[in-house]
């Protein structure tokens, strides 16, 4: 295929506005899968995607189109909905000079008003109303024109045919039978079966073993070319060493390595553990095969007393958390305990000889566990993100009390039609890791959208708030606060702890007949043995812990 015949798109929207549906229909409309009405969501094919109706894992298809009496090959990629950073992606979209399409969906829908949304699509994004298509993805209304401007509107890409061999990784998962099949995008030349490749990365050397497009299924094919996008099968064992980002390129004509990406940054971070110990080994495993095909996912071992040994995990947010874990249990039959969601927090050290051995003044915080001691830390800092909110304007009172109530900061509001509201906000990330979407969703009869984006660190005075039983810290209960939260949240913490933990035996100074002393030692020790063990059964049930509120 000629490199000027070639596109490659992706689709760009919040979760649940159809770009899977659409992606369904191109697919059809260009033969790739036939058409009938069980088509849905043909890419998202996960379990936990069917049933949540989010996409996952970015699937990637390849379509071939004719217009204008050409053949043409369009590489779409259907992004994952869970990072939900819509607007953040425009914005490194419009920076990279990616030509974009507007296109507004569910138009079928008989509250729809496209004029109104192409008005604010020319207002906040400074695009004219008329580059916007409207359609139907559900009904297939004038998904043509969107095939149409794919191919008119977006340019070829940058690849040289005549170049050495050269291709970025893009994506890579794990087949039991076949090992790594890598995604990759090829900006030069060819390769084929038999070929000797390297990772530059790595400076591994693999052999091809099979290659092709995908169609979205696999679909082996002689050669890749400069402009296309496939996949490559070269005897990679291990996900990690198919770095997203990765150039690959032939042993005996080295390449300057791609520019790459850079990796998505764990934000959500939480402990997971075997509901037993003795299924360490199996979930082990599981952690390993799903992070597999998700290394945005880090991993890293970590160890309780109550709860025995586990990993602390980061993730990219709070949903990417729940998926995770969903499918863990669903695809692993793996059952955890997840401790309640923490955020990395940052403190500045100010003692020198902490900073000599710790090889640099500046810690990450992401266990309470790791929190220093008072009096050695001369700043502590919080991750804080920029968030958007659009909203009717009916419910803007009671959303700018919410966000107050989370140290929001509100930015800017602007009306962007007659009837709606965006809002931005510059919140503490740890203020939104829990029940705060819920929340926004109830109080807006489910009308507010929430999206956000990384924004660095502000100083914060940060706290850590150990919670005693019998007068004893509990490891697992300790958690990092503001300072102003700590006593609402300290209170809230021991109301439900009150009730999950039934009255304890509490040591009292004691003087007096030795045998009623015994007695109660005795009472005590039956009451602290069955503490440890309802202490274990109520942090094991997983919503008792996540309902707490975060630090
Ligand atoms: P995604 O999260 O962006 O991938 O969205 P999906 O493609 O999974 O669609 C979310 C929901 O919206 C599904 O229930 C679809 O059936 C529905 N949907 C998608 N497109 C349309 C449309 O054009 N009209 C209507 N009425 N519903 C749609
Ligand atoms: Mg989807």
């Amino acid at each position: 295929f000629p490199v000027d015949k070639i596109r490659n798109f992706s689709i760009i929207a919040h979760i649940d506005h159809g770009k899977s549906t659409l992606a369904d229909r191109l697919l059809e409309m260009t033969g790739a899968i036939a058409k009938t009405d069980k088509n849905k969501q043909v890419l998202d094919k996960l379990q936990v995607e069917r049933e949540r109706g989010i996409t996952v894992k970015a699937q990637t298809a390849s379509l071939f189109y004719s217009h204008h009496g050409q053949q043409y090959l369009l590489n779409l990629i259907d992004t994952p909905g869970i990072q939900a950073q819509t607007v953040a992606n425009f914005y490194l979209a419009f920076e990279a000079q990616l030509a974009i399409i507007p296109v507004i969906n569910k138009i079928d829908l008989r509250n729809a008003d496209p004029e109104r949304v192409e008005s604010q699509i020319e207002k906040v994004f400074d695009i004219p109303r008329e580059e916007c298509i409207r359609i139907s993805a559900k009904l297939g209304t004038n998904v043509e024109t969107v095939l149409k401007a794919v191919v008119d509107r977006i340019p070829p890409p940058l690849a040289c045919p005549n170049d050495p061999f050269k291709a970025l990784v893009f994506d890579s998962s794990f087949d039991h039978y076949r090992g790594v099949v890598t995604n990759v995008a090829l900006f030069g030349g060819q390769v084929k079966k038999g070929d000797r490749i390297v990772s530059a990365h790595h400076s591994k050397t693999y052999e091809v073993n099979e290659l092709g497009l995908l169609r979205p299924d696999e679909h082996p094919t002689q050669r890749l070319y400069a402009g296309q996008v496939g996949y490559i099968i070269a005897g990679m064992k291990d996900v990690k060493e198919a770095q997203i980002g990765d150039t690959l390129h032939l042993q005996d004509q080295p390449v300057e390595a791609l520019p790459g990406f850079k990796p998505a940054k764990a934000m959500v971070f939480a402990g997971m553990y075997p509901m037993d110990q003795s299924e360490y080994p199996g979930l082990r495993s599981a952690i390993e095969r799903l992070t597999l095909n998700d290394s945005s996912v880090t991993v890293q071992r970590d160890s309780s007393l109550a709860l025995g040994a586990g990993w602390r995990l980061g993730f990219l947010g709070l949903l990417h958390m729940e998926v995770f874990n969903q499918r863990l249990e669903q695809e692993h039959n793996a059952s955890v305990i997840v401790t309640a969601p923490t955020v990395p927090y940052k403190a500045i050290l100010s003692s020198a000889k902490l900073i000599k051995e710790h090889g640099s003044e500046e810690i990450t915080i992401v266990n309470p566990a790791q929190f220093p001691d008072r009096g050695v830390v001369s700043e502590y800092l919080e991750p804080v993100v920029l968030g958007t909110i659009l909203t009717p304007d009916s419910y803007t009172g009671k959303i700018m009390s919410l966000c107050l109530s989370r140290r929001a900061v509100q930015k800017n509001m602007v009306y962007i039609d007659d009837q709606r509201v965006m809002m931005k906000y510059l919140f503490p990330l740890n203020e939104i890791v829990v029940d705060f979407y819920d929340q926004l969703k109830s109080l807006s009869s489910g009308y507010a959208s929430f999206d956000y984006e990384n924004a660095g660190y502000q100083t914060a005075e940060l706290i850590k708030m150990d919670i005693l039983l019998n007068g004893n810290p509990v490891e697992e209960l300790a958690t990092v606060v503001h300072r102003n939260r700590a006593y609402s949240t300290g209170k809230s913490m021991c109301e439900r702890l009150k009730d999950t933990i039934p009255r304890q035996m509490f040591e009292i100074a004691y003087g007096g007949d030795i045998t009623r002393k015994m007695k109660l030692l005795k009472k005590q020790a039956e009451g602290k043995k069955k503490m440890r063990l309802i202490g274990r059964s109520s942090l094991a049930s997983k919503n008792s812990l996540s309902d707490l509120p975060a630090e």
